[in-house]
């Protein structure tokens, strides 16, 4: 079942948002060749904490062997598709670094990822970033009263396509509210003009995940890892939007 919100609810929504968007504000200003990705996510709690929110993916038990995600933000370089977990990991020059940030405040999820080019980036990274950039913004002008749900899952499959990139399908998108992961599943693949029609305060977490080669991805021994499994680059973008009656509203950009 699709939890419409009401304009209260969306305006609480637009909290956890704004929380989310200043951390991304917070990363952009430290991330940078030398630093640990473990020192990314203490900035990122910090961040969350000081904001009486809570960090919604700390303690967050998956479905792989049911252990709990260590820490507060998932960090996934290159051939890491999701779900990273920050640690001693040194940031290399002419890395993508996926960062992905859940928050909770006053009862409400927000939920959004950037990945970061680090220092000077291969031109096959610089166009996979490209493309999975656009699928997400072009995605987000589609999330319009009267569309259908799987008009996004096309749109984005379209531009991963285009430059001969595949999508990840073990994992998708998801609405979002009083809970992380809501109905409906947003598939990044598919054709247009199925599943249910887009109505006035649904809120969507849209998150085009693009592989430089096949969509095969697999799930290291940590348990949490997801790396492409022919170890190619992989990129992701994710914005929290909400479907209102004037077009889309994104709420996690500031
Ligand atoms: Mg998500």
């Amino acid at each position: 079942m699709i939890i419409c919100k009401s304009a209260n609810e969306i305006r609480l929504m637009r909290e956890a948002g704004r929380i989310v968007a200043k951390v991304f504000l917070k990363i952009e200003e430290i991330i940078k060749p030398g630093i640990t990705t473990g020192y990314i996510d203490k900035i990122a709690e910090e961040v969350i904490t000081g904001e009486k929110a809570v960090p919604a993916f700390k303690g967050y038990v998956g479905k792989v062997g049911k252990k709990p995600f260590p820490n507060s933000v998932c960090i996934s370089i290159d051939e890491q598709v999701v779900h990273g977990i920050p640690g001693r990991r040194v940031i290399k020059d002419g890395e993508l670094v996926s960062i992905d940030i859940g928050v909770k405040i006053n009862g409400f999820y927000g939920d959004a990822t950037r990945t970061y080019k680090v220092g000077n980036v291969s031109k096959i990274a610089e166009r996979l970033w490209n493309a999975t950039k656009e699928a997400l913004d072009k995605s987000i002008e589609l999330c319009v009263v009267g569309n259908r749900l799987s008009d996004i899952s096309n749109v984005i499959e379209n531009r991963a396509i285009i430059d001969g990139f595949s999508v990840v399908k073990d994992f998708v998108g998801h609405g979002i509210g009083r809970e992380m992961h809501e109905d409906p599943q947003i598939l990044n693949y598919g054709p247009p003009g199925q599943g249910p029609v887009l109505k006035q305060g649904m809120v969507l977490a849209i998150e085009p995940m693009f592989n430089q080669g096949s969509s095969d991805v697999e799930i290291l021994s940590d348990l949490w890892t997801v790396v492409t499994r022919d170890r190619k680059l992989s990129c992701h973008f994710e914005d929290t939007v909400a479907v209102l009656e004037n077009g889309p509203s994104i709420l996690t950009r500031i």
